[in-house]
């Protein structure tokens, strides 16, 4: 059974910090593939803007270099195809400088689609999006593409909706969350809303609780002086874990529509039980990773002194609504842990009571984990009856549900979440975009963390580079008789 591909229509697609490193790493492969493909006709064109003086040709060259080292499967006469569709323009968002030339450009010629993707430090969006109006690239048709952060806390997201909303309508932003373009994550909708089997058990009685881990091997080296201003709750939890809380514990929407499914996340962040002050302490433990032997600190990979920012963050967090009350959401975060690795886990509760005596072994958990990264897939754990003749003894094993096998395509490549969210903007698809609503709502449940780790003199719990993070995140799982998932 072959990939069903539904190619698209011609557009432009225009690349604000088309020069930088998220357009190198993700944004130029991610429209390769889909051009190799089939998905992109040949017409389509990508316009690359940033501030570097560039002509066509040498960004063309630059575009084929990112290609080498970011495409593993790397063809060069698709390649030459692809670079073949991009022209380049420099601009400048300070003095405005080169946005009437792009003006030119997209409308000489324009495709029926068009689309612009800020690629640019945050500082930058609300800037660029005024300087793209007055130059009459933003119509009211285009679709404008925003990368997070949306803001660093509710009044900053509150302002840049709001200067967005003065050049482009709220139909027409894409704030993008690429975990939300992850196979894993929207096949969690499948299962949850396409099969009978879990719907009826995906509540308080039946859910024990829910793990949602996003670790991470590698430290903050090269990006110290962004993340220290930054820290794991605004770069991870406020926009990434959030969304997957909100996947996970969302009503069934009325329709999989943009409207009907942000509706219902937004029910779930405003759902979440306010934590601050006095219910700080013992529900959300932040850390920071120290040295070792082998390791360095994160104060060394960030040439600081000292910083009181966390590169971990535990959290015990409630969804206070009739579904959930009561069924804890566990979630963590951080760098320099043991193993990359970002998983949902759905943790069943136990039988009510064992028919089996003890030499059966014990009645396990089921589990049900999807696993965004490495590794995408799914699995439900179940208890069956060890195989052979040794009598009635119980082991746990896992219900496989790993796309490529499960579907009989061996060669299966997953896309990348950036290839099938850019592919949404061209088809004007919102629903795996955050609305402006969905943003400061999260924003207004993390702000009081932020206030209230502000007022509190307390320094970060350490914990060692490459291991589980600290001792009192352990802990907080522990004192409820649970435990974290092996990072693995
Ligand atoms: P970068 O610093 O590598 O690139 C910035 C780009 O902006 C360059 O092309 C530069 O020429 C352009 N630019 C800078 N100043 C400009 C100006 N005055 N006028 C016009 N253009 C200007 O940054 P990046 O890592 O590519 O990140 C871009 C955005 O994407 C950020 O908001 C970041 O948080 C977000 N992001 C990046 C990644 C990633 O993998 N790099 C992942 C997720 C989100």
């Amino acid at each position: 059974m072959a990939a069903r591909i539904v190619p698209v229509e011609p557009f432009d697609f225009i690349v604000l910090g088309g020069t930088g490193d998220l357009a190198r790493r993700k944004l130029l492969p991610a429209l390769y593939h889909r051009m190799r493909d089939a998905q992109i006709p040949d017409d389509a064109r990508i316009i690359a803007a940033a501030r570097s003086s560039l002509t066509r040709k040498a960004y063309q060259t630059q575009a084929m270099e990112a290609l080498k080292e970011f495409v593993p499967d790397f063809d060069k006469d698709i390649a030459a195809r692809f670079v073949k569709c991009i022209d380049y323009v420099r601009v400048d968002a300070e003095s405005g400088d080169g946005f009437s030339e792009l003006k030119k450009k997209v409308e000489k010629d324009p495709r029926p689609i068009r689309a612009v993707y800020l690629a640019v430090g945050p500082s930058f969006f609300a800037p660029i999006s005024e300087q793209l109006k007055k130059a009459g690239v933003l119509t009211s048709k285009t679709r404008l593409v925003v990368e997070k952060p949306i803001g660093h806390d509710l009044e900053s997201a509150k302002e840049l909706n709001a200067r967005l909303a003065k050049v482009i309508a709220e139909r027409n932003i894409y704030r993008i969350d690429h975990y939300l373009g992850k196979e894993t994550v929207q096949n969690l909708m499948a299962l949850r809303f396409g099969n009978a089997l879990f719907e009826p058990l995906w509540n308080r009685y039946h859910i024990d609780h829910v793990q949602i881990t996003v670790a991470e091997s590698v430290g903050v080296e090269g990006r110290g002086g962004y993340y220290d201003k930054s820290g794991a709750l605004r770069d991870m939890v406020q926009n990434h874990i959030l969304q997957l809380i909100c996947l996970t514990a969302m009503e069934p929407p009325s329709h999989f529509d943009p409207n009907a499914v942000r509706e219902e996340k937004l029910k779930v962040l405003r759902s979440l039980e306010p934590l601050r002050n006095g219910s700080l302490g013992d529900v959300v433990i932040r850390g920071q990773y120290r040295g070792g032997k082998a390791e360095s600190g994160y104060l060394e990979d960030a040439a600081l002194e000292e910083s009181s920012t966390e590169t971990f963050v535990a959290m015990k967090v409630e969804v206070a609504n009739w579904r959930w009350s009561g069924t804890p959401f566990y979630l963590r975060t951080g760098k320099k842990l043991r193993a990359r690795m970002s998983e949902i886990a759905v943790v069943f509760k136990d039988t009510p009571h064992s028919i089996f005596d003890e030499d059966a072994g014990s009645v396990r958990q089921n589990v049900l984990a999807m696993r965004l990264q490495p590794d995408e897939g799914i699995t439900l754990s179940m208890n069956i009856k060890d195989p052979g003749p040794g009598g009635m003894r119980l082991t746990s094993a896992p219900l496989d549900m790993t796309f490529a096998e499960s579907l009989g395509r061996d060669d299966l490549r997953l896309p990348d979440a950036y290839e099938r969210l850019v592919m949404d903007v061209i088809r004007g698809d919102q629903t795996l975009f955050m609305s402006g609503d969905e943003v400061e709502a999260a924003w207004t449940w993390v702000d009081p963390i932020i206030e209230t780790w502000a007022a509190n003199t307390d320094a970060p719990h350490p914990y060692d580079a490459g291991g589980s993070g600290p001792e009192e995140a352990l802990a907080l799982m522990h004192r409820d008789g649970r435990r974290w998932r092996d990072i693995e």
